[in-house]
């Protein structure tokens, strides 16, 4: 039996979490659900789950979803309401699919409770993954990638004895493959939200478009799997149908291919380490009989080049990075600011920060958030 908590279960990721857990056997249970502030859709999901919590993040919500759903289960708000959720002692996994740093304190939780963490939510590894994978590993405890590159490259390594020489990230390119920034240059929000292959929540569409994303999952890929950033590639391939790749000492190139579909990757990390049937959609080799690569634009999509600066700076630089990225999605989002400002002040914040304060810890990124979404706010 694995009781599962799932945090931000009505986003992209949580609900098709909760679609695998309902095709597989009754062994799983769904424990706690999350969400910021979508009651309607966390009313139904607790009625049809029957979860022992619920959590949003307004108190006036909570006391909304408490009215209507009666004593189905506990409900909570807030910070703490997400620590709650995170650390039930009655929950086995808790699959993070937040979006952004606020999913950083609950992954503390749930690691200081000892609960193996499916981790979709990969912001918290950039900025907390020095933090975070030691301490995981200290305790033995599980971090199951959820991302579909990572979730690739883990496969990759099941029963390897030695680490990689090097991993091959794959990337579709985005909606944008292809363009330069003269193009771009009047992209709208829904443009960029249009992802050819992936249907994601807004903040990781966006990072799609601009390739944040990939450059994001660089650093990821640093923590999961202990590299060096030289060892770590990026390679333009638009099928989307090979996940990622790892090449070892001896030149042999290991490579996971499947469906362009989360729910393997979120199935894979809560059965793991067996793997179940599913009803989701298998690859067939006479439609996708063309796999191509290509090298990333590092020039129109300059993301990817300052993902790489900021890990390569290490300490707080890649908070500094992904909190101003997150703000200037946010910005994007509410039409504020134009795609093509969302590289250059995030590159304007990682060139004003100077990082007095080497010694990472969970309140230091905490507190550099704060300075990275302040000055993209006032640089906009
Ligand atoms: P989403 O926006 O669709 O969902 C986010 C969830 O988090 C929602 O349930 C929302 O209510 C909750 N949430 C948002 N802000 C919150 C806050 N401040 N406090 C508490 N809860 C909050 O996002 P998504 O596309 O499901 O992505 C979730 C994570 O998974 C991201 O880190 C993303 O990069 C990663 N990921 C997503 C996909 C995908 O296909 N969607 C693929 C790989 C990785
Ligand atoms: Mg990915």
């Amino acid at each position: 039996m694995t009781n599962i908590s799932i945090l931000g279960s009505t986003g992209s990721i949580g609900r098709q979490t909760l679609e695998v857990i309902e095709n597989l056997s009754d062994d799983y249970f769904v424990d706690a659900l999350t969400a910021h502030s979508n009651v309607d859709l966390l009313e139904k999901q607790v009625r049809q789950f029957k979860p022992s919590l619920a959590v949003l993040w307004d108190e006036a919500d909570a006391m909304s979803l408490k009215h209507r759903i009666g004593n189905i289960c506990e409900v909570a708000f807030g910070v703490e309401g997400l620590k709650q959720a995170a650390s039930l002692p009655s929950t086995d996994l808790v699959v993070n699919s937040v979006v952004g740093n606020a999913g950083l304190l609950p992954t503390m939780s749930a690691l200081d409770a000892g609960k193996s963490i499916a981790l979709a939510n990969k912001e918290v590894l950039v900025t907390a993954g020095e933090i975070i994978m030691p301490l995981a590993r200290s305790k033995n405890i599980n971090i199951l990638p959820v991302d579909s590159e990572h979730s690739a490259i883990f496969q990759c390594l099941m029963g390897s004895h030695q680490p990689p020489a090097k991993i091959y990230l794959t990337a579709s390119g985005g909606p944008f493959r292809g363009k330069t920034k003269t193009d771009m240059a009047n992209i709208t929000v829904e443009q960029a939200l249009a992802h050819p292959n992936w249907s994601m929540g807004q903040k990781i569409s966006i990072d799609s478009a601009t390739m944040m994303n990939k450059g994001l999952e660089v650093i990821e890929a640093k923590w999961l799997f202990d590299l060096r950033p030289d060892q770590i590639h990026v390679l333009v391939h638009p099928q989307s149908i090979i996940h990622s790749m790892v090449e070892f000492e001896d030149g042999q190139v290991l490579a996971q291919l499947g469906a362009p579909d989360m729910r393997l990757a979120i199935g894979y990390a809560i059965t793991h380490p067996n793997r179940l049937p599913n009803p989701f959609k298998r690859l067939d080799f006479t439609i996708h009989n063309n796999l191509t690569f290509e090298q990333p634009d590092k020039i129109n999509f300059p993301c990817l080049a300052l993902a790489y600066k900021a890990l390569e700076a290490g300490g707080h630089y890649p908070t500094v990075l992904n909190s101003s990225n997150e703000e200037a999605v946010a910005l994007f989002l509410d039409k504020k600011i134009r795609f093509l400002d969302i590289p250059s002040i995030i590159d304007k914040a990682l060139s004003a920060y100077t990082d007095k304060n080497k010694h990472l810890t969970i309140d230091s990124i905490l507190e550099t958030e704060i300075w990275a979404r302040e000055f993209v706010i006032s640089n906009s």
